[in-house]
């Protein structure tokens, strides 16, 4: 049936890079035989997940929707595919993101545009935009994506589906290709807070390959999902209603809040006076540590490398040309072939938002700089995390918007970078201060496009979340 919904659906969605199709129909009757047998099956047995192309799969390409890995084959399984298939998963496929998870539109792809179901002339968020589209247009119940600074979270509000970012360390990175280490998180995309529960399960688990992986145990959270939270105390913040906030988002974020109060939960306001500088904090620290970790695609170690007779004809011709002019400067400063290999490549491989990324992250790290931009950018991110640990001595969870408008149409933003930086404003706190946050479909606006909400909750409290989720819906 999924295989069928895919046939029939994405050529309109374009959520998938690529489809395993027979292989897994193949892994799908396997599992069947095993049932059968009687054998004891993994908690996503037959289940067919969709994984975002950033997590690195023995079996296929992992290409980050990049021209610079359009042909890298890893060989090795990330921690997550590999628990995914030991949880008797089915892989049906690899989902569109922005290059390098760069991006909250998807239109950064390298390979091809994914539109939203609900509309298919407006973006479907990102970078986890295939992820988050394939599980909207009920083409997978189930789907994987990432999380950097709100890259789960953002698509699938704008799509209308369950999403999370787990706690920083929660799930493995292994085999997740870095964007910004520190920040990076794999999670779960379903349709329901009992379907990202049950993917939650099967991904989660501390790993000793990720040094930055918590030795925790994995809550039975298909378990506890369905048990009601109690007294449950919720802060709403000030800021996040102000002015900028769609008035549609804004209703029914504040009707989902009053549904939670007719369950039982008191609502307070609390204060994250740091928050506001969320968004200058995270593109400071996410492309520095972007600019370190795509320094590995130079052509050699890894990436797209420039045909070497056209770079070796061209550097020829430059070098007559220096010569022929008596231009002495000119024939000492030109590129070694190694040199030139490299530029040639980079610029061949990365997209423009990567370029730019690599250029903000190199400038901030760079000696004169790094004290005004990164570590300034540190000192936020450690205010931004001390607001929360104090607003959670008096709440269970924060609840807000995911973002100030339902999803906006495809090219309206593309060509304004800092417009696009700007939609970050109430996911990327919950990165840098590593916490567990949830977005999932609470209404819709007339136009017919959903409306998400945001539930953020202290470390390592994802069954709260979760219990919250499934207690609305
Ligand atoms: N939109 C944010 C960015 O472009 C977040 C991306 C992400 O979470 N991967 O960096």
């Amino acid at each position: 049936a999924s295989l069928d919904r895919i046939e029939a659906a994405d050529e309109k969605v374009g959520a998938f890079l690529q489809q395993s199709g027979r292989a897994a129909l193949a892994a799908a009757e396997q599992i069947d035989v095993r049932r059968a047998a009687g054998e004891q099956l993994g908690i996503l047995a037959g289940l067919p997940v969709a994984v975002k192309d950033v997590l690195c799969d023995s079996t296929t390409t992992t290409t980050c929707a990049s021209k610079m890995l359009a042909n890298f084959r890893p060989p090795y399984d990330s921690t997550v595919v590999a628990k995914l298939r030991s949880a008797d998963a089915v892989l049906v496929g690899r989902t569109n993101m922005d290059e390098f998870a760069m991006g909250g539109s998807t239109e950064n792809s390298a390979v091809q545009l994914t539109r939203n179901p609900w509309d298919l002339q407006r973006a479907p968020g990102g970078s986890s935009g295939g992820a988050a589209a394939c599980v909207a247009a009920g083409m997978v119940p189930l789907s994987i994506g990432t999380d950097t600074g709100g890259s789960i979270r953002q698509p699938a509000g704008l799509c209308g589906v369950v999403g999370m970012k787990p706690t920083y360390g929660r799930v493995s990175r292994y085999g997740l290709v870095a964007f910004a280490s520190s920040l990076d998180q794999v999670g779960p995309l379903a349709r329901t807070a009992e379907d990202v529960a049950l993917l939650l399960e099967a991904i989660a688990g501390h790993d000793p390959r990720d040094s930055t992986s918590l030795e925790e145990a994995t809550p039975a959270y298909s378990q506890s999902v369905s048990k009601p939270l109690e007294n449950m105390r919720i802060g709403v913040v000030k800021e996040q209603f102000a002015t900028g906030l769609n008035s549609e988002v804004e209703t029914a974020v504040r009707d989902a809040i009053a549904v939670y109060e007719s369950l039982g939960a008191t609502v307070k306001e609390v204060e994250l006076p740091h928050s506001k500088y969320g968004v200058a904090a995270y593109y400071v620290i996410a492309p520095s540590e972007a600019s370190s970790n795509l320094a590995r695609y130079d052509g050699a170690h890894y990436g797209h490398r420039t045909d070497q007779a056209e770079m070796m004809a061209e550097l020829e011709a430059e070098r007559k040309q220096l010569s022929e002019s008596g231009d002495q400067r000119g024939l000492d400063n030109l590129d070694t072939p190694l040199i030139r290999m490299y530029r040639r490549s980079r610029a061949e491989g990365f997209g423009p938002e990567v370029k730019r990324r690599i250029m903000l992250g190199t400038y901030a790290l760079s000696a004169g700089y790094y004290d005004a931009y990164y570590l300034k950018a540190l000192k936020v991110r450690r205010l931004i995390r001390q607001d929360y640990d104090k607003a959670f001595e008096d709440v269970d969870l924060i609840a807000g918007p995911v973002t100030a408008s339902p999803a906006f149409k495809l090219g309206e933003m593309v060509d304004d970078p800092l417009a696009m930086y700007l939609v970050d404003l109430y996911t990327v706190s919950a990165n840098l201060a590593g916490l567990p946050g949830l977005s999932m479909p609470c209404g819709f606006s007339e136009a017919g496009l959903p409306i998400g909400l945001q539930l953020q909750a202290p470390p390592l409290k994802e069954q709260r979340l979760l219990k919250a989720a499934h207690m609305y819906q």
